[in-house]
């Protein structure tokens, strides 16, 4: 049977490596995003299987209209891959309120309300996945990720209630949780490092902290190892909770579970080279 499913952010990164790869794996891809052209480009790597959509997450109007166009082509969506994410860095102190609220806007408002415009239907057919992309910053939150890391922890927690919620109702909840993915995400994080690093009272560090994220992204994993995990969770008989994308994350992850948050930071800061800037207590 050919499933249909839902890829938000499916016009860049791991978004269109994963349409790709559902369609390549026999999923009927709805693949949406803001910018369309975009998608039409996309349709031809889909094999006949990918339909463009166009969808801003953060307009109730364009996802009622999203949605009603899925419906007119016939499809009940199986899944719904939240997936669309911005990423607003710089010190909690300085990014502006209207940052942040951007960027809540998007990752966490804008993935509830496209989950509560399909969870209707999923529970009508009593049964559906879900899969919202979080990130390894929903667990640690580096410095000057704080706006991001803690719309990733929003989606930690209301993917934790929503599994429990749902379950009763055939319906299953995965948080697949990427580390650094080769994407265009880094360029759009290292421009928004910049504003921050010339001036005011955090400018050195985030200078160092920018030269550790810009050797990270360029030498890590390209997205398909997210598409992966994405298709394990949409197939799976009994997905896991969580999926770490690479793997190799894990050992991180198990770290900042098993040491104090005093053996973590100093750990994590000789990683990014900010032990450089640590002024102890006057
Ligand atoms: P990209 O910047 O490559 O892609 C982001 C996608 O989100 C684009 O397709 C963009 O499409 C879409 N998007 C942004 N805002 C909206 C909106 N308002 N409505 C609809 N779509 C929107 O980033 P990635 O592929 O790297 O990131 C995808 C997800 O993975 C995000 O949730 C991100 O937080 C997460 N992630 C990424 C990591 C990485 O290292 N790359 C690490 C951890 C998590 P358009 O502009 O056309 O609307």
């Amino acid at each position: 049977m050919h499933q249909s499913v839902l890829v938000t952010g499916a016009s860049s990164g791991i978004g269109e490596a994963t349409a790709v790869h559902l369609a390549h794996k026999g999923f009927r891809v709805f693949a949406a995003a803001r910018r369309i052209e975009k998608l039409n480009a996309l349709k031809a790597l889909g094999g006949g299987k990918i339909t463009p959509v166009a969808l801003d997450v953060t307009d109730d109007a364009s996802i009622k209209t999203a949605l009603a166009e899925i419906e007119n082509a016939g499809a009940v969506l199986y899944g719904l891959v939240n997936n669309a994410g911005v990423s607003v860095m710089g010190p909690v102190e300085l990014v502006s309120s209207d940052e942040w609220r951007r960027q809540f806007e998007t990752n966490v408002f804008g993935l509830v309300a496209v989950t509560r415009a399909v969870l209707p239907q999923m529970r009508g057919a009593g049964r559906g996945r879900i899969v919202n992309i979080g990130s390894i910053a929903g667990r640690i939150a580096a410095p000057f990720q704080g706006v991001y890391a803690s719309s990733k922890h929003a989606v930690e927690g209301l993917s934790d209630s929503l599994r429990r919620e749902l379950a009763p109702h055939g319906v299953k909840v995965s948080v697949v949780r990427p580390g650094f993915i080769n994407t265009p995400f880094g360029h759009q994080e290292q421009e928004a490092l910049e504003r921050f690093e010339n001036e005011g009272p955090y400018a050195d560090q985030v200078k160092t902290f920018k030269a550790w994220h810009a050797r990270g992204h360029p030498s890590a994993p390209g997205p398909s190892v997210v598409a992966e995990a994405v298709h394990n969770a949409l197939t799976a008989q009994r997905p896991h909770s969580r999926y770490t994308a690479p793997p190799k994350m894990l050992g991180a992850l198990a770290m900042r579970n098993l040491f104090p948050s005093a053996v973590t930071d100093r750990i994590f800061e000789r990683v990014n080279g900010l032990n450089a800037h640590r002024k102890e207590e006057n």
